[in-house]
């Protein structure tokens, strides 16, 4: 199958030639024929499989018939994040470059002045995150009843990020006739609902990693005591055949105080995190993307979905809370195809996060031997965690608010910092939204019942290599 089969137009076919791709991905040859017969959509499948291109596509030719009006988009895009939102606009202009189509980004942390002036010149593809798209339709400035084009992107970020109260506030602004589509990576409970309210007679479609991904990232966990993690990350990122890697920490003080040292030590690193505006967000990933850095310090917002391809490696500096959050770190490496490899550090107070990804994820990761001295020594290395008697995880989840008890600077971040205040109470269908939680400690456990019950990532079985 080649993207001419999909029934594409001559200019769209021609853009996404020169981008590069010659094969519609699984989900792309699946999904673009639905949205082209106008259909709605419900997409799943695991990050890095291309959803992106599977409404971008169909949606510039779409959106070719018809004209723009002023202050009345004629398609929304929503995106958990700022990051995101930028990508889909890249998308956009990439294979839309031989189209005549007018975005607008509405993305917290930027002026609002040019994104109402872009809406009053009038758009065909309005790509917002839910918070800025709130204030600016209550402030009177956009109308949706324009808007005969939904697409819901990542719903289950959008669902730990709290946002799902935002999308049904938006969705009941739209005229009832349009069309919805829905992607995300996993499909837990709270997002069939919205789906069954706001979604007519959707075509299911699911897709699982292509079977050559279950070899695509070689995952480890190097068990480390928490002060020799420095040592054992600069060890691994000077021996392990590092091109590019990303370091996930689970505090952006860390993610700082990270960053400063690997450039002390002569790394090319740079840093992205929740305190840093939009601007200098981009522009330490555009570092990235062109190579003057080949090493990026992040944490899990402002780094989720980013779309960065050839990731040789992905640090999990810290073991993450969330064991999803795992799952879309390690996403960052072993992508489109190309191998990749993921280390985790787990110190002895991981145990219960990391007993909680591996029952994700269905698998033991293996541990990763360092050899010599370089790292951490054999005397440093703690037992494997699983092997802990139950009463002592027990006992750990139960001393965690006090362990956790961090100055402010160090609870996770918030995204959309612009946001003042939540409009209305999450749902009690709604998980907490995580990224807004005052202290870790405060979240639910992960792994409950019921919490996760998207497809089982069996790409995650994968090679110890
Ligand atoms: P998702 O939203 O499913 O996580 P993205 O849309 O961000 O995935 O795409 C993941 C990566 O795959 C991106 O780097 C994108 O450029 C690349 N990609 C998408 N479609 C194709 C394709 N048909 N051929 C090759 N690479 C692709
Ligand atoms: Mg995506």
């Amino acid at each position: 199958m080649n993207f001419a089969d999909l029934g594409l137009s001559d200019e769209l076919l021609q853009a996404v030639e020169a981008a590069g791709y010659t094969e519609p991905t699984p989900i792309q040859a699946q999904a673009i024929p639905q949205v082209q017969m106008m259909k709605d959509l419900i997409a799943v499948a695991q990050t890095g499989t291309g959803k992106t291109a599977s409404f971008v596509l169909p949606m510039i030719d779409i959106l070719a018939a018809g004209r723009r009006r002023a202050r009345m988009p004629r398609s929304l895009i929503l995106e958990p994040t700022r990051e995101l939102a930028a990508q889909v606009a890249e998308n956009f202009e990439k294979y839309g470059k031989n189209h005549d189509l007018k975005l607008a980004l509405l993305i917290g942390g930027v002026q609002m002045n040019e994104q109402v002036k872009a809406l009053d010149d009038g758009v065909d593809v309005l790509i917002a995150t839910p918070g800025r798209l709130m204030d600016l339709f209550e402030r009177g400035k956009i109308l949706l009843t324009g808007c005969e084009l939904l697409v819901i992107d990542e719903a289950d970020r959008m669902l730990d990020m709290g946002f799902i109260p935002d999308i049904e506030f938006i969705c009941e602004k739209l005229p009832a006739n349009r069309q919805t589509l829905l992607f995300s990576a996993t499909m837990p409970g709270p997002i069939k609902k919205l789906a069954d309210k706001f979604l007519t007679n959707p075509k299911h479609i699911e897709v699982a990693r292509p079977a050559t991904a279950n070899t695509d990232i070689a995952q480890h966990k190097v068990m480390v005591s928490a002060r020799k993690k420095r040592d054992v990350l600069r060890h691994l990122l000077r021996t392990d055949n590092v091109s590019t890697a990303i370091v996930f920490s689970n505090r952006k003080t860390t993610v700082r105080d990270l960053a400063k040292g690997l450039a002390r030590d002569g790394f090319k690193v740079g840093e992205i995190h929740g305190d840093m505006d939009q601007t200098s967000r981009l522009a330490e990933l555009a570092l990235f993307k062109s190579s003057e850095i080949n090493i990026l310090v992040a944490s899990d917002v402002a780094a989720r979905g980013l779309d960065v391809k050839g990731v040789s490696h992905v640090f999990n500096f810290d073991t993450p809370w969330h064991p999803d959050d795992y799952v879309h770190r390690i996403g960052r490496t072993g992508r489109a195809g190309a191998k990749g490899r993921a280390f985790t550090f787990v110190t002895p107070e991981d145990a219960e996060a990391i007993a909680n990804v591996e029952k994700l994820t269905g698998m033991a990761i293996p541990v990763f031997n360092l050899d010599g001295d370089d790292g951490a020594d054999e005397a440093e290395r703690e037992p494997a965690p699983e092997r802990k008697p139950r009463r002592e995880s027990r006992r750990r989840s139960e001393s965690k608010p006090k362990r956790e008890a961090e100055p402010a600077d160090d609870l996770p971040e918030e995204d959309e910092p612009v946001r003042e205040k939540p409009r209305r109470a999450p749902r009690s269908t709604a998980r907490k939204p995580a990224e807004r939680d005052p202290a870790p400690a405060e979240r639910e456990p992960a792994g409950e019942p019921g919490e996760w019950n998207g497809p089982v990532p069996g790409f995650l079985g994968v090679s110890a290599g």
